[in-house]
């Protein structure tokens, strides 16, 4: 899989080679989260170490999720940039959206509830 992703040597971990729209109302889509699985186990069909990229439509919310299969040292390599935190959330990319800005504030994301 990892053909169609791009390492991107950060804490997000990879970017898609294609364009990610949203099969029902043509959005493009965000990432909503970047999964780490170092430790080779079978997780959602995976063998070997990995992440799972994570994307949401903001416009209607549909939810979608993709396995790439990488070097164990690649995987670790983020997970040490995240502090080995296996989820990143990345808030920032979130933010250039104004709907899902207003969702988040909404859960309490981005401090703005104290
Ligand atoms: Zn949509």
């Amino acid at each position: 899989m990892l053909k169609r992703w791009k390492r991107t040597e950060d804490l997000l971990g990879y970017r898609p080679k294609f364009k990610i729209t949203c099969q029902f109302c043509k959005t493009k889509m965000v990432p909503r989260y970047s999964y780490l699985f170092p430790n080779g186990e079978l997780v959602y069909g995976m063998v070997g170490a990995g992440c799972q990229m994570a994307y949401k439509c903001p416009r209607c919310g549909f939810h979608q999720r993709f396995n790439i299969t990488d070097d164990k040292e690649y995987i670790e390599k983020v997970l040490a940039l995240r502090n080995g935190k296996v989820q990143h959330n990345p808030v920032s990319e979130w933010e250039q959206d104004d709907k899902i800005k207003a969702q988040l504030t909404a859960l309490g994301y981005f401090g703005n509830n104290r």
